[in-house]
């Protein structure tokens, strides 16, 4: 059996959660496992390790799981993008509409300086719509994106179509 098949197995699929039609895939048996987190980050390892990246920016809330294990590693600073209300320094908004109701996502002013190259990571990519919010916040700082990173890919939810204009990177991909 194949690492990423093994990987995938270790996403729970939960059907009605939050909402009534949504297929919940649940990440906690693959980080509760160690070896399996391990996997996880050396497959992003591999993947921006020698890549010029300035800093990585994560996705609140399960984007700080990967972004930070990463950022450690890398010895890359990490930006924490914020559902709003969160950051207490002056701020850049972006509002989105989620799977679930209109959202909106916040950056610290300062948090990259002009012509940095950002990585952006998160959990998983749906509709697109989060990750979309997280890329302007980056550019309206001044920042570059590599890339998007996450870990799923929900590919009926055409995230990477909402998307194009990025490179999109997942390491499991949905159904
Ligand atoms: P999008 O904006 O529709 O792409 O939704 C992506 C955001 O919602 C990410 O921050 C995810 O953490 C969260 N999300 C959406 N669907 C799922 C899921 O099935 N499992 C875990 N998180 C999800």
């Amino acid at each position: 059996q194949s690492t990423l098949s093994r990987l995938k197995e270790k996403v729970r699929t939960i059907p009605d959660f939050p909402e009534k039609g949504v297929l919940y895939r649940d990440i906690t048996p693959l980080i509760g496992d160690g070896q399996f987190f391990r996997l996880v980050m050396t497959i992003f390892l591999e993947r921006y390790q020698r890549r010029k990246i300035d800093k990585i920016a994560a996705i609140d809330a399960r984007g700080f799981i990967f972004a930070g294990a990463l950022a450690h590693i890398l010895g890359i600073g990490l930006i924490p993008i914020r559902k709003k209300g969160k950051l207490p320094f002056q701020t850049f908004e972006s509002e989105y509409a989620s799977e679930y109701g209109v959202n909106t996502l916040t950056i610290h002013r300062d948090a990259v300086e002009r012509g940095e190259q950002v990585l952006i990571l998160d959990d998983v990519l749906a509709t697109g719509g989060t990750a979309e919010a997280a890329a302007k916040l980056v550019e309206r700082c001044g920042g570059t994106l590599v890339e998007l990173g996450f870990l799923i890919e929900l590919r009926e939810l055409k995230g990477k179509e909402r998307l194009r204009r990025y490179p999109i990177y997942s390491i499991l991909q949905f159904p």
